[in-house]
């Protein structure tokens, strides 16, 4: 990989992409690890007397510039975290951050002119949002093609760590696969089944599989139309799949709701499986007591609102025990998963979480990471 100190940076203008598509509700930032893990790449180039040109994309705008997209926000947050003034769409300056990389419909579509004028702007480019090069977009791979290119040091790392812990998988290994469907998640269950000793499905996508073993699952959200899928990877040779054996059901979504735990055989009429119950998460901790190496991604019920976070956060906290005692390595990674592991104090205690949602995927499911393979020398 590219590397930043191939290059010298002294009096220079860079182009740095990050990810700073933090969690925002009434324009206060709920969440700044986003902010922080790239603090070091920008304090870095600072250090080498670059120029540095941020650039970033926030949301999902549709076409050109909408107000509630614009990251101008994150510039007195940037100058406040570095104690240096960051400015806004101003390249010429010491340091400054653009305006919504996708307000120009050239960055989706990776086009060659709009990366081409982006990298007129700088003498070096340096990448360091791992979280977006699952995506072939001109300021993630066209921009490579026009100046001399590095990997920053989270995406470094990021890297680095999952082939550390995961390049090959240190057996027994677990992976625990949960979240609201299959369709979303069905190659990485099929890489999964070929790599891993034992994999536990649960959430949402638990009750496809159960209805593909005939199970009457009630109002429970199932995808009728991956049931034959679900039992082709019921058939895997080789890994041991683990359903949940008792779920928590209810009759709607929210804190508190009437609920019971029943055995799968037993889903009274109109209900929907919410979790996983006490029986199903007491034969997890015990497998994970054998187990070098546990892969979680997707919460096993709906950990928005109480008790059903109770299946996520019991097998989290085994997960943490294990951990912390030294028998287990534990990665975690998506952008839910993420969120109930902080929700549960729990984040500082497995070996490593990525920040990447997607990214974090598509390198599990085994594909090659289009952002990563320009970088590689
Ligand atoms: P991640 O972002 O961690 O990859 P997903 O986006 O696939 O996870 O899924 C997360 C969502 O799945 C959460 O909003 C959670 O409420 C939902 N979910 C989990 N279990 C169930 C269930 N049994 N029924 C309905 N939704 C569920
Ligand atoms: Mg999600």
């Amino acid at each position: 990989m590219l590397t930043m100190d191939k290059y010298d940076y002294r009096n220079k203008r860079v182009l740095l992409r990050v990810d700073l598509n933090v969690p925002v509700s009434d324009g206060k930032i709920l969440d700044d690890t986003r902010i922080n893990k790239v603090l070091p790449t920008i304090n870095y180039l600072l250090d080498k007397q670059a120029q540095i040109i941020i650039i970033t994309h926030f949301g999902r705008p549709k076409s050109g510039y909408e107000d509630k997209y614009s990251v101008k926000f994150l510039t007195e947050e940037l100058s406040k975290k570095l104690g240096i003034e960051v400015s806004f769409n101003q390249p010429m300056e010491k340091i400054t951050l653009l305006e919504n990389i996708r307000f120009n419909p050239g960055e989706t579509k990776n086009d060659l002119e709009f990366a081409q004028n982006l990298a007129k702007l700088a003498d070096y480019y340096v990448n360091d949002a791992f979280s977006c090069c699952h995506r072939a977009h001109a300021s993630i791979t066209k921009i490579t093609e026009f100046l001399p290119s590095a990997a920053g040091l989270l995406l470094q790392e990021e890297i680095s760590n999952l082939n550390n812990y995961l390049n090959p998988i240190k057996s027994p290994a677990m992976a625990i696969i949960g979240g609201s469907k299959v369709s979303t998640k069905l190659s990485l269950l099929q890489n999964l089944v070929k790599k891993v000793d034992y994999l536990v499905i649960g959430g949402a996508m638990a009750n496809t599989f159960l209805a593909a073993q005939n199970y009457d699952v009630g109002n429970s959200l199932v995808e009728v139309e991956l049931i034959d899928t679900a039992r082709e990877i019921l058939g895997s040779k080789n890994c041991q799949i683990i359903l949940p054996q008792d779920v928590v059901i209810a009759k709607e979504i929210k804190e508190n709701a009437e609920h019971h735990v029943v055995d799968i055989s037993n889903i009274l009429k109109g209900y929907m499986i919410l979790d996983i119950g006490g029986k199903s998460i007491a034969k997890i901790s015990e497998l994970l007591k054998k187990c070098q190496t546990v892969i979680m991604n997707g919460p096993l019920g709906v950990f928005e609102y109480f008790p059903f976070s109770l299946g996520t956060t019991s097998v989290a906290k085994t997960i943490a025990e294990l951990t912390q005692k030294g028998s287990l390595t534990s990665i975690a990674g998506g952008g839910d998963i993420v969120a109930a592991l902080s929700q549960a104090d729990l984040f500082d205690q497995f070996t490593y979480i990525s920040t990447a949602g997607g990214a974090f995927l598509e390198w599990l499911e085994g594909k090659s990471l289009p952002g990563i393979k320009v970088l590689e020398s």
